[in-house]
């Protein structure tokens, strides 16, 4: 089996235990394994960060520009390496992989420039004679990130581009079930000459590690993506602390489609929208909201596209569908699904587990469309965070934006019209964070301001320039040059 070590302190080690990651396609052997560290290894990862923060401080912009604008390009010659491993410990198919390899060193390279050839503060008008006065932005130290298992590699570059951008050092913790991804990227960054410290990655049990990872005095901020469940923990813990946190948390996305749309286009962008990367994209749409007049019509147009979407091995060609990322989600995705059943709800596809071949050793869910589905089934409110997608039917585009906006989510959503005027009203009005017409609720872009409403997120955006606001704070300087 391959051993992976991680990254503290610059070095490349293993201190003591490893911890088995799982091919989720084939769960029979484990696939790598990665160090389990111990808390007192987290301790020292943080002495590390601290360190690592003074002298990447005074790196400048431009120096940090070129370690991460170079650690993009190795990305990129590494991506179909790195693919591979992301398909072998989270089941996304391999394009979806490469896809997100490659993204992952968009996030590098346009922070670099950003951040690097773009401009850094503003300057001030000041009433005192010969006073120049400006407000600064400047890193606040050392950073904690903690990701989920679902996008491994983008994820932890959509905090960490941005943060170490911005100057910070680094603490990751990536998922348990998928610490290689996160792993290749510390690489990548340490091979363009991070230096020493400004990132550590800590892998291992996360119940063993949590204490000394979340405890520690020196964090100055902790950006989470993950669930509501240790989102909102999390939260309320550094509250307490005045610590900074920002988090991207659960979805329960929903797509319309109003009478006017144009139907097919629809259904393959909705199909395309809920089932690519077996549902687990924090803005897949999990709803559908389809008006009356064409319900039938297009729910059948769909279940065509649906029955084209093949699930496989997620490295063979033409698979539709790879696993989903552990046999524990698939469990919860299939409770999920019989919950809907014995609430009414109709199995218009799926709703079962593939068993023939090689798939019965995978943790495989057939795509799965439920139709009569109403307000009251938890199938609607709730996040299932796999390919299922519940439909429900309405009169009127009021009512549709009432069905969006009934979710303790804001998240994304997407309308399907040719009505300009029901489009901008869906915009205005729809409680999400993303909104799309015509287009898939994913599929936001590096530059893009990205974040939730309501359970979905907190305060803070990522991506683009909204970004930066998490990982800086302002100082403002006024300088007399008089005499
Ligand atoms: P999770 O909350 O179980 O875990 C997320 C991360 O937190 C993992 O690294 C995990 O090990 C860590 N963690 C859990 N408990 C911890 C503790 N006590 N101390 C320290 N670290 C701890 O979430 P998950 O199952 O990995 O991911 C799926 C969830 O992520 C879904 O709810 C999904 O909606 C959400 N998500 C949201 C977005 C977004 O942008 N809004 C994006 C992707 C995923």
């Amino acid at each position: 089996m391959r051993s992976v070590e991680t990254l503290v302190g610059g070095e490349w080690v293993a201190p003591g235990e490893w911890i088995d990651v799982q091919n989720p396609a084939d769960l029979r052997t484990p696939a790598f394994r990665v160090p389990a560290l111990a808390p007192a290894d987290v301790t020292r990862a943080y002495d590390h960060a601290e360190r690592g923060f003074a002298r990447w401080k005074r790196t400048g912009p431009l120096g940090r520009a070129t370690v991460l604008t170079r650690a993009a390009a190795l990305l990129r010659e590494r991506a179909a390496d790195i693919a591979v491993d992301i398909v072998t410990e989270n089941g996304k198919t391999w394009a979806e992989a490469h896809g997100e390899a490659l993204k992952a060193a968009d996030f590098l390279e346009y922070y670099g420039l950003l951040v690097g050839r773009g401009g850094y503060g503003t300057l001030l008008n000041d009433a005192r004679p010969d006073t120049r006065t400006s407000a600064q932005q400047e890193p606040l130290g050392v950073v904690l990130a903690i990701t989920p298992w679902n996008d491994p590699l983008i994820t932890p570059a959509r905090k960490l581009a941005p943060a170490l951008a911005a100057g910070n050092a680094a603490v990751l913790k990536p998922a348990t079930e998928t610490p290689l991804s996160g792993l290749h990227l510390a690489r990548a960054l340490h091979d363009a000459g991070l230096p020493a410290g400004v990132l550590n990655v800590v892998t291992g049990r996360t119940a063993q590690i949590s204490e000394a990872l979340l405890g520690d005095e020196r964090i100055a901020a902790v950006t989470f993506t993950g669930s509501n469940t240790v989102g909102d923990a999390l939260r309320t813990a550094f509250a307490t602390r005045n610590i900074r946190f920002q988090g991207e948390l659960g979805g329960k996305n929903a797509s319309v489609v109003l009478a006017d749309a144009d139907l097919a286009k629809a259904a393959r962008t909705v199909a395309a929208a809920s089932f690519g990367q077996a549902g687990q994209r924090c803005t897949a749409t999990s709803r559908v909201v389809v008006e009356r007049a064409v319900a039938e019509e297009f729910t059948r147009l769909l279940l065509d596209e649906v029955a084209g979407i093949r699930p496989g091995p997620p490295l063979e060609e033409g698979t539709g569908v790879g696993p989903l990322s552990s046999a524990r989600q698939r469990d919860s995705v299939v409770g999920h699904i019989e919950g809907a059943v014995k609430q009414g709800a109709k199995v218009l596809a799926g709703g079962d587990v593939p068993t023939a071949g090689e798939l019965a050793h995978g943790c495989y869910v057939n795509p799965t469309v439920l139709g009569d589905v109403t307000a009251e089934h938890a199938i609607w409110r709730e996040e299932v965070f796999g390919p299922v997608l519940a439909l429900r039917v309405v009169d009127s585009l009021d009512e549709a934006i009432a069905a969006v906006n009934d979710s303790d989510f804001g998240l994304a959503a997407a309308v399907f019209t040719r009505d300009l005027h029901a489009a901008h009203r869906f915009a205005d009005e729809a409680e999400c964070g993303q909104i799309a017409v015509n287009l898939t609720t994913p599929g936001w872009d590096v530059h893009h301001p990205f974040g939730g409403f309501h359970d979905s997120g907190s305060p803070f955006k990522e991506q683009g320039t909204e970004a930066l606001h998490f990982y800086t704070r302002v100082k403002t300087v006024a300088i007399h040059f008089g005499g």
